[in-house]
């Protein structure tokens, strides 16, 4: 049988993997859990997230159904937040005599809840028309997560990475994390880049540990259970519960739909869309950097690297009128939220400057107002200003965020295979 669970966590305390983690465990007693559990990311836009919109499935070989789904149940009940508004859990089992015909239903539902936004009776809808046993808590949000990991687990063709997630003991949660940042840097110089967003370099933070008070200690995230386990080991920590190594569709891109009109575009949806740039970037309050692109039918989106992408808003400010962009990234409030960009051609830049005296070759001075320019030295003049094409400063390819500002979806560069142009990956 399938178990895909979601929304059990609050902004207080608990993790709906730190659930799933401890299942593993107790259902053990009732049958094996076979192949690696799911922790799939969806929408990254839902207002209803705690934070990172994740749901988790497991697979489990029983011959008591109905004691793994009776544990399922009471385990969450026990351990969700539910004293919490935002909580409403929601747990979908699929047991194998319905795998092949919910396979098909229950992957579409996933590739939609992942890029799209689904409403709580879609979900209601669709545990009846499959007639599937399922049980949600409060307004029983969470069944839509709990779907769409039980369809990313029956259809799992797509592209994936792992995380080895870590997990506090219990009577230590809500107090400082104690991990050693040496060894985390060793771990992350030993095993990148087949590791990453262990560390943000360039803005020297730690990445792989979070500040909030769930029972997570750390994540590795990597490109094989291997490389995670291996960065994972060499972490000096705390004692440590328990851990689970997830297979993710993190760093994947899978929200990501392309776009060529901007009139398409539709708010808590996420795009690639290629465009020139018409407005310059400026700098709001907050540090938020703000321009424009248009689109080749003269539509128009406001495009923002906000104060958390830290230095790649240098990099966005060199940006002027006329460069030729493709960005990638979410829109919300009619603003595309940058993830990735890339920059695929520059418009040339010019600069007003004095005019250069031909025989000591240095710049004239203004004779006046309305006197021209001369040389004092040797005596030349000129009636004007001159245009000067300058350098860039900026190379074309594609670049991106920092570490420490990437969603759990962004493909990061280092991942390779992009784009057939130069890769500037963030580290
Ligand atoms: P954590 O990161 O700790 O796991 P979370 O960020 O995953 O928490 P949840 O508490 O799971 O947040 O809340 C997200 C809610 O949004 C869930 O109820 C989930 O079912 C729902 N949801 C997920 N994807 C969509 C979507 N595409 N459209 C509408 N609702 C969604």
């Amino acid at each position: 049988m399938i178990i895909g669970i979601d929304d059990t966590d609050s902004k207080d305390g608990m993790c709906t993997t730190y659930l799933c983690a401890v299942l593993i465990d107790e259902l053990q007693e009732y049958g094996s859990i076979t192949g690696l559990p799911l922790l799939m990311r969806l929408n990254p836009t839902i207002p209803y997230k705690t934070r990172g919109n994740a749901s988790v499935a497991i697979q489990v070989e029983t011959d008591r159904p109905q004691k793994v789904m009776d544990h399922v149940i009471s385990r969450i009940g026990s351990l969700a937040e539910m004293d919490s508004e935002t909580t409403n859990p929601g747990v979908v089992f699929i047991p194998d005599k319905d795998y092949e015909r919910t396979k098909h239903s229950l992957g579409e539902y996933f590739r939609r809840a992942v890029t799209g936004v689904l409403s709580i009776d879609s979900a209601k809808e669709l545990v009846l028309e499959l007639d599937i046993p399922s049980k949600s808590f409060k307004n029983g949000r969470g069944l839509i997560g709990a779907l769409a990991a039980c369809g990313a687990m029956q259809n799992c063709g797509w592209d994936h990475t792992y995380e080895y997630i870590a997990y506090r003991e219990q009577n230590v949660w809500g107090s400082p994390r104690l991990v050693d940042k040496t060894s985390i840097h060793k771990a992350d110089m030993e095993t990148y880049p087949d590791t990453w967003d262990t560390v943000d370099h360039a803005n020297d933070l730690i990445v792989c540990v979070p500040h909030s008070p769930d029972p997570v200690l750390f994540g590795i995230r990597g490109k094989s259970v291997e490389d995670v386990t291996h960065a994972a080991v060499l972490i000096e920590s705390e004692p440590i519960e328990r851990y689970v190594v997830y297979r993710t569709n993190q760093g994947t891109d899978m929200h990501l739909i392309p776009l060529t009109n901007i009139s398409d575009i539709r708010e808590m949806h996420s795009y690639i869309i290629e465009g020139t740039v018409s407005r310059t970037p400026v700098t709001i309050r907050g540090g938020h950097v703000i321009f424009a692109i248009r689109d080749d039918k003269g539509d128009e989106i406001d495009c923002a690297a906000y104060e958390p992408t830290k230095n790649f808003r240098i990099l966005v400010r060199k940006l002027i009128a006329g460069d030729r962009v493709v960005v990638y990234g979410s829109v919300g409030g009619n603003t595309l939220n940058i993830e990735k960009i890339q920059i695929k051609s520059l418009a040339a830049k010019s600069e007003t400057k004095n005019p250069v005296c031909p025989s000591c070759e240095k710049r004239m001075k203004s004779a006046g107002s309305g006197q021209g320019y001369r040389c004092k030295k040797c005596r030349t003049t000129a009636d004007s200003t001159v245009l000067i094409e300058v350098d860039r400063d900026l190379d074309v390819g594609l670049y991106e965020v920092p570490p420490s500002a990437r969603r759990h979806l962004a493909k990061p560069l280092v991942r390779g295979d992009m784009q057939d142009c130069a890769v500037f990956s963030s580290r």
